[in-house]
């Protein structure tokens, strides 16, 4: 090696040693005649002194040093001049009083401050991401990328799972995404899919046997992107033979609390983990993924609404509708400007209008409400009586404002889920440090898709029944409870999962019940079909992210700051230059022909 020490070793206990570092120039400092260069690698860094009276060759050539230069030095450790320790470096206590100094290798200006972590222009750290990555917050979360990984493999590995890589070339199996399609060259006009998940290649090695599999895998999904996704992700895909739902929440629950535990003690994290029925979810929160960490629970207001003269409340629940709401702590003092921006935001959601009632005056109990407190427009409507009432059904306080929304409960509470969360984050009522992972189970099966005129599944076409609930999968789908769950934390789904059919005459029940015919199910999935009829065994899996649980872990907001190469939020690849044209020969031997218009 060309070196003998890594940079971010060093401590008091190490003067006199002869040492041999190697790395980048991070920051370089005159001091008259002295030069101090800090010298950085992947571990750390190390301040290395250059005094030309102790060593005039190594201060020449350390005056030629520039940033990010590769250099290499050998010098004897020493103990920093009495105040001059730098306790906010990890090798704060030394230094290296430089001998030698060669130059490995130059470097360019680099676009921008690889020691600093100043805000940079994304494109620009892409298309430089091999500096990017040199930099400290990159660095980090690669560190804590890889450690999860690890702990991950070798917590699955003690209890009996093996690891076994799926195809990447595959058929489709569908996640309810679209398909990443590659072109076959030795079959003209026929393509790969690559896998939007592994689902049914880790349910064939169920059938063959393996009973515990996992593999930190690859997903491919081209879907319309948004900051939290990319069109390639992993997971950690993981499958089990005779296992019930409880066996597979449990295991993950202990791998995510050890896990948390031992590599970011500073966080966190709710014990045991919560569990929510879906309906529950709904009902509570107006989201299948809501954010536990702070309350601002809905209330369910129709039995009141109806006694109401309220038109607005009565016609929601004569209608089949709800009508519900919650209150948003120290909301009142919104304007008139801020309140309207609310409506307008309940509005692009779909909902017909959002009721805001502003309890002004000093944050106080309920008790004290009178006339003059309330502000909104619905007050005509209300008498001071009844919005008390609605006030201590949502729990509002003096100086909160109730938000209500009524109408179809499906928009009802998609609305009032996006608010919750949508006021939670302005509010800033979550601690960051906090991490509250819960599950979600019960889902329903299939959902109705209005423009597909047609049931969809829930999760995915896999998922068995919950028992007693089979006899309705053709005569009332929409009331088929699932053995499917979903681990959720801080307002993020991170990954889904249930017990999957295993006999074929169920599962081709329920392939219908989503509009496929015999002969697309035989075409699209007859290979899982089929292995169902040779001694399939009951099984079930799951499938957390791991790109969202290390942005949670890192404090990141933006998912690409916790992949090595990631894509834009617009799917491409400013290093490469991805995607990007092929030229004629490449067309010609894949069969294929660009219509002239692209
Ligand atoms: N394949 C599923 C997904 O990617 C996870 C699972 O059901 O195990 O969401």
């Amino acid at each position: 090696m060309l070196k003998t020490t890594s940079c971010g070793s060093l401590r008091s206990k190490d003067a006199g040693r002869s040492v041999t570092l190697a790395g980048w120039v991070h920051r370089r400092r005159d001091h008259g005649s002295l030069i101090f260069i800090d010298i950085r690698d992947r571990d750390g860094l190390t301040q290395v002194v250059f005094n030309p009276e102790v060593a005039s060759g190594a201060h020449s050539v350390a005056e030629s040093f520039r940033s990010e230069w590769v250099v290499q030095v050998t010098g004897e450790v020493q103990a920093r001049p009495e105040g001059t320790e730098n306790p906010g470096m990890a090798t704060g206590e030394v230094e290296v009083l430089a001998a030698e100094a060669t130059v490995l290798n130059e470097s360019l200006t680099p676009p921008f401050y690889v020691n600093e972590e100043t805000e940079v222009d994304e494109l620009l750290r892409m298309r430089y991401r091999y500096l990017d990555l040199r930099r400290a917050g990159m660095r980090d979360a690669m560190i804590l990328r890889h450690r999860v990984v690890k702990f991950m493999r070798d917590f699955l590995d003690e209890r009996g799972f093996l690891e076994i890589e799926t195809p990447i070339l595959i058929k489709s199996t569908p996640e309810g995404a679209r398909d990443y399609l590659v072109p076959s060259r030795l079959y003209p006009g026929n393509f790969y899919a690559l896998p939007q998940s592994p689902q049914q290649l880790k349910q064939l090695l169920m059938v063959a046997g393996v009973e515990k599999y996992f593999q930190i895998a690859r997903c491919f999904r081209d879907e319309d992107l948004r900051a939290d996704r990319q069109p390639e992700f992993t997971q950690l895909d993981l499958e089990m033979s005779f296992a019930e739902q409880e066996d597979i929440l449990s295991l993950i629950e202990q791998l995510y609390t050890e896990m948390i535990d031992q590599l970011t003690p500073e966080k966190k994290l709710t014990k045991p983990f919560p569990r929510l029925t879906y309906r529950e979810a709904m009902d509570r929160y107006g989201s299948d993924k809501p954010d536990l960490r702070y309350g601002m629970e809905l209330a369910n207001l129709n039995d009141f609404a109806r006694t109401t003269d309220f038109r607005v409340f009565t016609s929601a629940v004569e209608n089949g509708g709800v009508v519900k709401g919650f209150a948003a702590p120290g909301l009142a003092s919104y304007s008139r400007r801020q309140t309207d921006a609310l409506i307008d935001f309940a509005r692009e959601r779909g909902a017909a209008g959002l009721v805001t009632i502003a309890l002004q005056g000093d944050s106080g109990p309920l008790d004290d409400l009178t006339e003059d407190k309330i502000r909104s427009a619905a007050s005509r409507f209300l008498s001071v009586e009844q919005v008390a009432e609605i006030g201590k059904r949502t729990q509002a306080r003096i100086g909160d404002m109730i938000l209500i929304v009524a109408g179809p409960e499906k928009t009802t509470n998609a609305v009032l889920g996006e608010l919750r969360h949508e006021l939670g984050r302005r509010l800033e009522l979550a601690d960051p440090d906090e991490i509250a992972l819960a599950y979600v189970v019960d889902f329903p099966l299939f959902e109705y898709d209005d423009e597909r005129e047609a049931w969809d599944a829930v999760h995915h076409a896999f998922t068995s029944p919950k028992p007693g609930y089979e006899q309705y999968i053709e005569s009332d789908p929409g009331k088929v409870l699932a053995n499917c769950y979903d681990l959720i934390g801080n307002g993020e789904e991170l990954g889904s999962g249930s017990i999957r059919v295993h006999n074929r005459a169920l599962q081709e029940r329920i392939f219908k019940v989503m509009g496929y015919g015999e002969e697309e199910i035989e075409r699209r999935f007859g290979q899982l079909v089929h292995a169902f009829e040779y001694g399939a065994p009951p099984h079930g899996g799951i499938a957390p992210g791991i790109d969202r649980l290390i942005m949670m872990l890192a404090n990141r907001d933006n998912i690409r700051d916790v992949i090595a190469f990631p894509k834009t939020q617009t799917g491409t690849d400013p290093l490469f230059g991805a995607p990007g044209s092929i030229d004629g020969a490449q067309l010609e031997e894949l069969g294929l022909r660009l219509d002239s218009e692209v």
